[in-house]
């Protein structure tokens, strides 16, 4: 049997467990996705007492993301990021990647959204930086705002093809893009949205990460205007499918999946 599982803490209403076990079932792999929550000061040992046990993946979760890049060999995209949230223990030494920026990307695939024009990411923490990644190496041209002026400024220096804000010309800049992804918590609390409803326009496919509510008052407003509409659940949805697929080399069943994470969600 093999065993997969999430390093986080806490990890208590993960919905990563009904997500890949779906997939086992599916593929008929036997395998088991358990969570693990060690102390903060204990990852070095949980990493590698996973890969003396033979545990053959782990993704990885607040607030781990970015220390677990110091302990692997990271690829290339999670070393930009700066934060991984997959580990891959099929080397001699685990590597490290981050398919956050693969389910921003792949969410956008499955509506049909091409990723060409002007992008705005609202937010600069662990999915703001996976969202600018993605949306600029699929070759868009990205604003990032974000409350805390520097953060923005220095993820766009990161990301190269990308300018940073804050806040304030929020609207302006939705106002000439083509995609937006919301990468903040806003929206997380009832009927609060970090985007004013009149900046939105009916040319605009809309991101929400948030998927706690899976309606957010930003994704309620954007359909008003006739927008693509993505909810949080689609990139969650393929930040482990990216991960199934490394773990297995075998294409995910996305299906069943989707329909295990929507039973929950
Ligand atoms: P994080 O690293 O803590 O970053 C939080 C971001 O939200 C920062 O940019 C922060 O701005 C901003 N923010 C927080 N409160 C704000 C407020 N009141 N007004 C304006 N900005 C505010 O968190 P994260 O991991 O990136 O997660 C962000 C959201 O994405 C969460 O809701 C999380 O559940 C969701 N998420 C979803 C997925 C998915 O697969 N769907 C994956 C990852 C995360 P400052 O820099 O100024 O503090």
């Amino acid at each position: 049997m093999q065993v997969f599982g999430l390093l986080g803490n806490p990890v208590g209403h993960s919905l990563s467990p009904p997500l890949h076990e779906a997939a086992y079932e599916e593929c008929g792999i036997d395998a088991r996705y358990v969570t693990f929550e060690p102390d903060r000061d204990a990852l070095e040992a949980a990493i590698e007492g996973a890969r003396a046990l033979g545990i053959d993946g782990l993704n990885v979760t607040i607030p781990f993301k970015q220390d677990a890049l110091g302990l692997v060999d990271p690829d290339d995209l999670a070393a930009r990021i700066g934060a991984v949230n997959t580990i891959d223990f099929s080397s001699p030494k685990p590597t490290g990647h981050n398919t956050d920026a693969a389910g921003v990307r792949r969410a956008f695939a499955h509506h049909d959204v091409a990723l060409d024009g002007r992008a705005v990411v609202v937010g600069a923490g662990g999915a703001g930086r996976a969202a600018a990644f993605a949306l600029a190496d699929a070759g868009m041209t990205v604003d990032i705002a974000n409350r805390t002026v520097e953060r923005a400024h220095e993820l766009a220096e990161a990301v190269e093809d990308a300018s940073g804000h804050g806040l304030a010309p929020l609207e302006s800049l939705v106002a000439d893009a083509d995609v937006v992804v919301n990468a903040t918590s806003v929206g997380m609390k009832e009927n609060e949205t970090p985007i004013s409803a009149d900046a939105l326009h009916a040319d605009l496919a809309v991101l929400d990460a948030v998927y706690s509510p899976i309606e957010t008052r930003l994704l309620r407003d954007a359909a008003a205007v006739g927008a693509t509409t993505i909810d949080g659940g689609w990139m969650l949805l393929y930040q482990g499918v990216a991960a199934f697929e490394r773990w297995t080399d075998r294409d995910a069943p996305v299906k069943a999946m989707n329909e295990a994470l929507r039973a929950r969600i």
